[in-house]
């Protein structure tokens, strides 16, 4: 059975439609027996978050909030079909969690239009960690020729409880399929909340039940404790 430890995919304030402070969504963490949290705002392009400056200046935080581990990171938007992300390399290169995520109202979908090739490009940079909800049907791709890619890369493919689950059928539907391919093709995936508040940081239940219903392998889930998380970010970065 699959227990998770962390958190990979967490909003602050700084995301302007978020509501909780760093040190509250640490707390709560920590009272849920999470072991880390990566801080991960959206990224400038998305209307209303943070400037350049808050992902330049997150060094000022504590490594640790009480006894959780705080990642500083950021959930990049992809910009165009060519997988171009919204910080600049300098700063991305230094940072320790980087999701790129597609978003509806930075890079509107297009009806009839394959993002085989984009996530294909996503897989070939190298500062982009993990592959934010993927499962959207706004974005279809072609799962057997892109997931094995990413395996290959080595990116997490993120099940993202909020997004798989609070939006529509369809969303279950293509995260089941993304799930078995990542089995399949020995892909790594982490199961995030994605929360906007403190109330929801650790909230991946219903993922995680489905993994297990799967019998989705375990040791392809990463955060499953704060050290496999340590030692991916670890082996993946010259620091
Ligand atoms: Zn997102
Ligand atoms: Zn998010």
């Amino acid at each position: 059975m699959i227990t998770l430890r962390a958190d990979l995919h967490t909003h602050t304030i700084t995301s302007g439609h978020a509501y909780s402070t760093i040190r509250e969504m640490a707390e709560t963490a920590e009272e849920r027996g999470l072991e880390l949290i990566a801080m991960t705002d959206h990224a400038p392009a998305m209307p209303g978050s943070g400037h350049t400056l808050h992902f330049s200046n997150l060094r000022a935080l504590p490594r640790k909030i009480g006894e959780v581990t705080v990642l500083q990171g950021v959930e990049l938007n992809v910009l165009d079909m060519r997988g171009k992300v919204d910080l600049p390399k300098e700063l991305l290169t230094r940072m320790e969690w980087r999701i790129a995520s597609l978003h509806d109202n930075v890079l509107i979908p297009q009806e009839g239009r394959d993002y085989t090739g984009l996530y294909l490009a996503l897989a070939e940079n190298p500062q982009i960690d993990m592959i934010g909800h993927s499962d959207s049907p706004d974005y279809p791709f072609d799962i057997e020729a892109v997931v094995p890619v990413w395996a290959e890369q080595g990116k997490v493919v993120e099940l993202n409880e909020h997004h798989v689950f609070d939006i529509s059928p369809r969303h279950v539907e293509n995260a089941r399929r993304l799930a078995a391919a990542c089995a399949r093709f020995r892909a790594t995936v982490a199961v995030n909340s994605d929360a906007h508040t403190c109330w929801n940081v650790g909230k991946t239940q219903r993922a995680v039940a489905m993994l297990n219903e799967m019998g989705f392998p375990e040791e392809l889930v990463l955060n499953t404790s704060a050290q496999k998380v340590l030692d991916f970010i670890k082996s993946k970065k010259v620091l």
